[in-house]
């Protein structure tokens, strides 16, 4: 199963915020606005691909460094309207299966909204976040109130909204050509397909009018805050994780460590691909956060899980993490295998471990470790693994 991907607008002209630049240009928090989504999608590794849309023009390679997302993002200019700006992001979307479509506008989605719209989409093919209406509403005609209109089955919508690429796809291509949509959720509707509608978050809000960039630090203020209330100690204690698996060794089955596939006579058996060692660094990662373990997370009586790649649960693992404001440290490994010998590929599955946890190289390690002739582990037709892992903080 590919990751996800993620197409971010930036591609707006800031005319109401009166900023005599683009809008995703604007400082907020002493950053760009563009940044803070380009951080939050950059920090979870299950986004395999980000596509940032920028102004069609010159200002676009400013907006595009602004974004400080480097090499990780795919840049492309937009259009005219809204749907042209997304129908020219998902065009740079190579490999995902699922998009994630957000609005830069929006600096304070939080990864937990990323993760309920994702886990939406996933289900039902189109998620979007709303927001019940608190205000009540009227029908104004000429400066008078027409009638009454009743909230009970209102929303705000918001973004980011998740799709299965190929609706998503579709829904551009078969909506009429000169209807400017208010968003894809829209499109994809008027496609005849269901869109699933999670909760949203209050604090999601759209920096339109220049009074939005005050609320949106007051927001930012608050949230960096927020460790010191929990009290400094819980903020500065490293928090260990302890993960452990085992695999019977059988004929026919693949051997992936992190990914990476070693050739062996024996491979793992398993409901997902059997990857120990992906297993047991998830284990100690979900353990150093109190966040139960992989069994509740991917059940195995979970036909979605069947065949589940190592690195496909490692990432989800990440972003169920950061879905609860922790993101990994540090993770070591010993894996206990008789056959096949691990050291010749240790970097390799070292880096394959660092990519899905987004830890640089130093932040992983991973050792093999025979049994000295002790008879093996299930007579040599075994493989464990032992996993220690750190996380911090994401906040
Ligand atoms: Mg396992």
């Amino acid at each position: 199963m590919p990751g996800a991907a993620a197409v971010l607008l930036a591609a707006g002209s800031g005319r109401r915020l009166s900023a005599g630049r683009p809008k995703a240009l604007v400082p907020v928090g002493g950053r760009p606005l563009v940044h803070w989504s380009a951080a939050l999608f950059a920090s979870l590794p299950l986004f395999e691909e980000i596509v940032l849309v920028v102004p069609n023009g010159p200002e676009g390679s400013e907006v595009a460094r602004a974004a400080g997302l480097g090499l990780r993002a795919a840049v492309v200019p937009g259009g005219a309207r809204r749907r042209d700006s997304v129908r020219a992001g998902l065009a740079a979307v190579r490999r995902a299966e699922f998009v994630l479509v957000h609005d830069t506008a929006r600096p304070l989605a939080t990864a937990a909204l990323v993760g309920r719209v994702l886990e939406a989409a996933r289900g039902t093919g189109a998620a979007v976040p709303g927001i019940a209406v608190a205000d009540a509403l009227v029908r104004g005609v000429s400066g008078l109130v027409a009638d009454e209109v009743s909230r009970d089955e209102l929303f705000g919508v918001q973004t980011p909204q998740g799709f299965a690429c190929e609706i998503l796809r579709a829904a551009h291509e078969q909506a009429p050509h000169d209807w400017d949509a208010a968003d894809d959720g829209a499109l994809v509707r008027a496609l005849g397909r269901p869109v699933a509608l999670v909760a949203g978050e209050a604090e999601n809000i759209k920096v339109t009018f220049p009074d939005d960039v005050a609320r949106a630090e007051a927001i930012l203020a608050a949230r960096a805050a927020a460790p010191e209330r929990r009290g400094e100690r819980e903020a500065m204690t490293p928090r260990v994780g302890i993960g452990w698996d085992v695999h019977p060794l059988v004929a026919g089955r693949p051997f992936r460590l992190a990914g990476i596939e070693i050739s062996a006579e024996f491979g793992p058996e398993g409901h997902s691909d059997g990857d120990p060692l992906a297993h047991a660094v998830a284990d100690a990662l979900l353990g150093a956060a109190a966040l139960g373990d992989i069994g509740q997370l991917f059940p195995d009586t979970d036909p979605r899980c069947a065949g589940l790649p190592g690195s496909d649960l490692l990432r989800r693992t990440v972003l169920h993490l950061a879905e609860h404001g922790y993101r990994p440290a540090q993770v070591d490994a010993v894996l206990v295998v008789d056959a096949p010998k691990i050291a010749p590929h240790r970097e390799a599955i070292g880096r394959a471990l660092a990519e899905a946890l987004g830890l640089p190289e130093d932040g992983v390690s991973v050792k093999g470790k025979r049994t000295e002739g002790l008879g093996g582990l299930a007579g040599g037709r075994g493989v464990a693994c032992h996993a220690v892992a750190t996380v911090t903080r994401s906040a």
